[in-house]
């Protein structure tokens, strides 16, 4: 039985919550395989960062710190996350499913020649090989994977698979590596379109908005609710479409998908597009007047009511818990 291989996402110098969960579920599998855990992290001054893969469980990380990592270059990543595989021959490899890994992981695949699925939300072991669990046509139905042949390469939905709690004590073995940095497409520039808020992929709590808010000028509603929870914002399509708040919000089948702890659709119908970005959400609340809407049907608590008389009382309730609690 070879290792696991699991792929650490660095962005602004620290490493995403999706690549720590990529580490604690790869250590609960080898600890189960008795087999080694190993980490692929690239960037420019990343090396500081193995300490904390391996207090999340990694064995060994395999660290490629170099200027010309520094903005992420598919050909270039691709090329290294390649180059360790073929030396290790791991049996399993684990990619975070975010835009990162969604690029990331094919091309290893490809590269690689093995079998990848993708969108995994729970990993269980039968016989020393993987089956894995992805939701199928946009979320209707759930499929169990097995692979043919090594490695048995995933990717993995954030926030669905547990972080282990980190352990001080931990020590990790650091290999250095180097990559033919050329590429035919280079990144010249990012812009950042959120400065501070919170990562809808990697938020524990979201507040979404719908069409059941009105218009743009009541969109502030949810934005309170969001900022009084420390949330991220979210919105359903209809909204964006209408040019209420920005793509980048939306949470759906052709947007974002999240699995926070705390989902809370405001004004949300609960079409199947949507249901499919949100329904692995672990607390779903929905606020709707229409006791009837589909939304209902996925939610763990429902408000049968106006958002626009609920949505304040909540937010004020928020701040004054929060307040008390100091
Ligand atoms: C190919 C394809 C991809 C799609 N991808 C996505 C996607 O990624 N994400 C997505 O969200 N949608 C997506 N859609 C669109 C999706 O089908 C729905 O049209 C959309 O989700 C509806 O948004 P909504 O719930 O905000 O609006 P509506 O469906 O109009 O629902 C509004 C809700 O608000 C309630 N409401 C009205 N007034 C109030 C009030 N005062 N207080 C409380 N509740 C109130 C109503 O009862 C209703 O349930 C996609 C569609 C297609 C065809």
């Amino acid at each position: 039985m070879g290792g696991i291989l699991t792929f650490g996402e660095v962005r602004d110098g620290r490493l995403r919550r999706p690549s720590l969960e990529a580490v604690s579920e790869a250590r609960r599998l080898a600890d189960a395989l008795a087999a080694r855990v190993e980490t692929v992290l690239l960037g420019s001054g990343v090396k500081g960062l193995a300490a904390e893969l391996g207090r999340y469980g990694a064995d060994r990380v395999h660290v490629f710190d170099d200027p010309a990592l520094a903005p992420y270059a598919t050909e270039v990543y691709a090329r290294a996350l390649a180059q360790v595989i073929r030396e290790a021959k791991p049996s399993v490899v684990l990619v975070p499913f975010t835009a990162m890994g969604k690029d990331l992981a094919p091309r290893v695949a490809a590269k690689i020649g093995a079998g990848l699925v993708s969108d995994c939300v729970a990993l269980t072991l039968q016989e020393g090989r993987l089956l894995a669990r992805r939701p199928m046509y946009a979320g209707k139905a759930y499929a169990t994977v097995r692979w043919e042949g090594e490695p048995q390469m995933a990717t993995l939905r954030a926030n669905v698979f547990a972080l282990r709690p980190p352990d001080a004590a931990r020590g990790v073995e650091v290999v250095a590596g180097t990559v033919d940095a050329a590429a035919r497409a280079r990144v010249t520039a990012v812009h950042a379109a959120a400065e501070g808020k919170i990562e809808l992929s990697e938020a524990q709590i979201i507040v979404s908005g719908g069409r059941g808010l009105k218009g743009p000028e009541h969109f502030h509603l949810v934005q309170s609710l969001g900022e009084a929870l420390g949330a991220a914002v979210g919105a359903s399509r209809a909204v964006v479409d209408a040019g209420w708040v920005d793509h980048q919000m939306q949470v759906g089948q052709t947007g974002k998908t999240v699995s926070p702890t705390l989902y809370i659709a405001c004004g949300i119908s609960g079409a199947i597009q949507h249901l499919a970005g949100m329904s692995s959400s672990k607390y779903i609340v929905a606020i709707n007047k229409d006791a009837d809407a589909p939304i209902f049907k996925v939610a763990n608590y429902g408000v049968v009511g106006d958002v626009f008389e609920i949505l304040p009382r909540l937010t004020q309730a928020a701040k004054a818990y929060f307040l008390a609690k100091g």
